[in-house]
């Protein structure tokens, strides 16, 4: 397993690659990145930021969400993969917001997590991103270049990987850890094809010593 020094280096080195990583997703205020974000489980971000900007001049406040017809609603997010529920989860979700916090988006995760329709992830990427709260959201890319690299065991469930996310990384860290960890897993250590052989990070990753290993021996 990586040492909490290891981790911090790998996340340095991911800040090498692309010291652009922020999220991808547009908004302009908490409220569109918290639809956005419900928008965008088991979907791209380009995908969502297709939808949005249509979304978003027709839909300003929760208000205006509660009030549409739910099949409306699906109709406006159609192109958006589980587009059913995620209409049904938005509307519920606007209509906690009203009814628990004066129409605003709340910044504590905890908060955020009792809304209806909103998960973990969900809850970390608003108060990240959208307050500047230290908090390290688990994706898919996340987990998966964690437990390549052996930050995290295999067997770790989603709240495990953040929580050892948590303890190996300095706090201050986080936020930027999280976008990084995303675009080092969407563009470098991918699901199907990671780029192991030019992956200054193979030296110490787990699964980069096998599959490099493999090469070798194949090659
Ligand atoms: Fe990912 Fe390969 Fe780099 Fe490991 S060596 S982090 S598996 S790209």
């Amino acid at each position: 397993m990586l040492s909490k020094k290891d981790t911090q280096y790998a996340v340095d080195q991911m800040g090498e690659m692309f010291p652009e990583a922020e999220c991808e997703l547009v908004h302009e205020n908490p409220f569109e990145l918290l639809v956005a974000v419900m928008l965008s489980a088991q979907c791209t971000d380009a995908l969502v930021n297709r939808v949005t900007p249509a979304l978003f001049a027709k839909y300003k406040t929760p208000e205006d969400y509660v009030a549409v017809d739910l099949e409306e609603l699906q109709t406006d997010i159609r192109s958006i993969g589980l587009y059913r529920n995620k209409a049904k989860n938005i509307k519920k979700m606007a209509q906690s917001l009203i009814d628990d916090h004066g129409g605003e988006v709340p910044a504590a995760r905890e908060a955020l997590e009792a809304l209806a329709g909103v998960g973990r992830k969900t809850a970390n990427v608003v108060t990240s991103v959208a307050f500047d709260i230290p908090a390290i959201a688990v994706d898919t890319h996340v987990e998966r270049v964690s437990k390549r690299l052996g930050i995290c065991r295999w067997k770790d469930s989603v709240k495990q990987v953040e929580e050892t996310l948590e303890k190996k990384i300095y706090k201050q860290d986080w936020s930027d850890a999280h976008h990084r960890m995303i675009f080092f897993g969407r563009y470098h250590c991918k699901a199907q094809n990671p780029q192991c052989q030019q992956c200054p990070l193979a030296f110490m990753c787990r699964e980069g010593k096998k599959r490099l290993k493999g090469v070798e021996e194949h090659g």
